[in-house]
């Protein structure tokens, strides 16, 4: 039987109708914590996460169906979330991505990718924190990416955003570092930084790779090598689980001193 330290919590993972998010979702639930679920998608899509989240033994899975390019309704969500259960955990994974040059770049998709990937952090950190650290305990782990960490060509509006929010989080980690106690578990803010993992986010990357072999015969499994042998020393990409694994050791108790810091599951990426 899964340990479940996180009975009597409440979490809220965004971006979690799919992917990483997810796979985030569902290892908090086996945990024992409520689930607040956040993502676009089709009722069918939304209906089948809090499925696969109930399933994973979540105390009490609700969907919250805020646009998080609009303050207005990321208020409104940390409002409801706030009245259902107050939140002791916030994931802030959503992300989108759009790789073209820099002059390419349409302007719609830089504002969008920046109120996704950075802003909606800010919101929801901004609203969800000082309950945390009232009640002494409180996780904040933001989904980043090594391109948090190092820059790639063709994606200027997501280096950007994942770059803010490693700052972001460290300025967080050292306002809340001494709320709560080593009993109550503190208030940590870190970021994962994951290289590839194995969801729909990449496909189109995988697709372009595997057509840029100029060779009519090459599968995806072709596609993936191009893509990881550019950068992941590994040549494995991880599964979204891994990322979970990250997510809730960093809510347990004794990890009240992780705190400010990014960790990288990139196989090597960012050792180079
Ligand atoms: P995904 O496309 O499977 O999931 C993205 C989630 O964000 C979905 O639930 C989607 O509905 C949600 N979302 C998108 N726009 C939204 C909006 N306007 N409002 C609310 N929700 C919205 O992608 P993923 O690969 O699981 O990515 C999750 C996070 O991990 C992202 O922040 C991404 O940058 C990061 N990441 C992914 C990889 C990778 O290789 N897949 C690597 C590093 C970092």
């Amino acid at each position: 039987m899964a340990d479940r330290f996180l009975a009597s919590r409440t979490a809220l993972v965004t971006g979690s109708t799919s992917g990483i998010g997810l796979a985030i979702a569902c290892g908090l639930a086996a945990a024992g914590a409520k689930i607040a679920i956040n993502g676009l998608g089709t009722p069918e899509q939304i209906d089948a996460a809090l499925q696969a989240v109930r399933d994973a033994g979540a105390a009490d899975v609700r969907h919250f169906g805020a646009d998080l390019r609009d303050p207005e309704q990321i208020e409104a969500m940390m409002a409801a979330i706030d009245a259902w259960s107050p939140l002791d955990v916030l994931v802030n994974n959503a992300g989108i991505q759009h790789a073209v040059p820099l002059a390419e770049m349409p302007t719609q998709k830089w504002n969008d990718i920046l109120a996704i990937n950075l802003s909606s952090a800010f919101h929801s950190m901004r609203l969800a924190m000082p309950g945390m650290a009232a009640r002494g305990y409180g996780r904040v782990v933001n989904i980043a990416s090594v391109h948090g960490l190092v820059a790639s060509v063709n994606k200027a509006p997501y280096v950007a955003s994942k770059f803010g929010i490693v700052g972001l989080s460290k300025v967080a980690a050292l306002e809340y570092a001494a709320a709560g106690t080593r009993d109550s578990g503190g208030i940590t803010v870190n970021c994962i930084c994951p290289g590839w993992v194995e969801t729909a986010l990449i496909e189109p990357q995988i697709e372009a790779r595997r057509n840029a072999l100029g060779n009519p015969d090459a599968t995806r499994d072709d596609g993936v090598r191009a893509l990881l042998s550019e950068k992941q020393p590994s040549l494995r990409m991880s599964l979204p689980e891994d990322i979970a694994s990250m997510v809730l050791w960093l809510c347990r108790r004794e990890a009240h001193n992780v705190t400010g810091a990014s960790f990288p599951i990139d196989g090597g990426w960012t050792a180079q």
